[in-house]
């Protein structure tokens, strides 16, 4: 029986008692979920990071201009930007993460780790990492597993849905997965790696789900973007010994109290937040005539086929 745990302290618990690496667990509940053979589990993960890779150079090489308008070309902006007020690396780690979640918001092919709005974290986060450090990519699976198991956990003790406990849930879990996969990738340990999950949560707590238009482009793009800073700035703190001082299992259960208490307007629905100021409202009411006036065209073109 493959098990899916309830807690970091299960997964520290079956460490210790059987002599695994992290991932092994993992991967061990991927193979019974989905009743495939181990080498299909890691032709499937090389087969998610590929489409994580291509989102990210497509994202920096195709034009990326959404339907609303609000996703415009960022990635390409800060690759190319003639001030640079970031090192190379973190300028690449921006731009890597905005070109694949600008992607999705252009309506490409991405992977959803662990959602849609979220899915430009991971894979900037694995890119960057594989660029800098010349990771081979074995080791990079292994993280995607690890963040998977993040993931899972999370999702059993809070939520990773912006519907249901807001952005922190969405872009906060794949940035708590993110550093994770930094962590595990760059040498640590499992300790180490509850401790970049729980800071980076930490950091993560509160946000809340307000897009534009009901559109996960905007403030999501960004989003992403802060993420994976904080994803790698939480991974740093952690592999250079620091502590959240709070165990993960605490600070996940504070992110599912505070998701639980938030409104109705900051979870998706559009009503609050950014999604509630003059200037949203003005792009949603804008995004509503240009629908209406493409439905009414394709339903022309229709009547004229038959
Ligand atoms: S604002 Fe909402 S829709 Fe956008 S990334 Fe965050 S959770 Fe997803």
């Amino acid at each position: 029986m493959a098990i899916l745990f309830d807690s970091f302290t299960e997964w520290r618990n079956y460490l210790a008692q059987n002599a695994e690496a992290p991932w092994q667990p993992v991967l061990g509940y991927e193979i019974q979920q989905h009743r495939r053979k181990e080498a299909e589990i890691w032709a499937k993960l090389d087969q998610a990071y590929v489409v994580m890779k291509d989102a990210v150079h497509t994202g920096l090489t195709e034009d990326m201009t959404s339907f609303s308008g609000m996703v415009n070309n960022g990635a390409k902006k800060v690759r190319d930007s003639k001030i640079h007020v970031l090192s190379p690396e973190f300028t690449l780690l921006l731009a890597n993460t905005i070109a694949a979640k600008e992607v999705n918001s252009c309506m490409g092919r991405i992977v959803a780790a662990p959602t849609a709005g979220a899915s430009g974290i991971m894979p900037g986060v694995l890119t960057t990492l594989e660029t800098l450090h010349h990771i081979e990519r074995r080791r990079l699976l292994e993280g995607m597993l690890i963040a998977a198991g993040i993931a899972l956990i999370i999702e059993k003790r809070a939520s990773i849905a912006g519907a249901v406990g807001g952005c922190q849930a969405e872009t906060g879990t794949a940035a708590a997965m993110g550093a994770g996969a930094i962590v595990h990738v760059m040498g640590g340990n499992f300790e180490q790696i509850c401790e970049a999950v729980a800071i980076t949560i930490m950091n993560m707590l509160g946000l809340i789900c307000d897009p534009v238009a009901g559109l996960v482009e905007l403030p999501c793009v960004k989003r992403n973007g802060s993420a994976s800073v904080i994803a790698f700035s939480s991974a740093q703190l952690a592999l250079a010994g620091d502590s959240a001082v709070i165990p993960v299992d605490e600070v996940i259960d504070a992110m599912g109290e505070v998701g639980a208490s938030m409104a109705t307007e900051y979870k998706e629905t559009a009503l609050g937040g950014i999604a509630n100021t003059p200037t949203a409202r003005a792009i949603e009411q804008k995004v509503l005539v240009n629908s209406a006036e493409m439905a009414d065209e394709g339903f022309g073109d229709d009547s004229e086929d038959l």
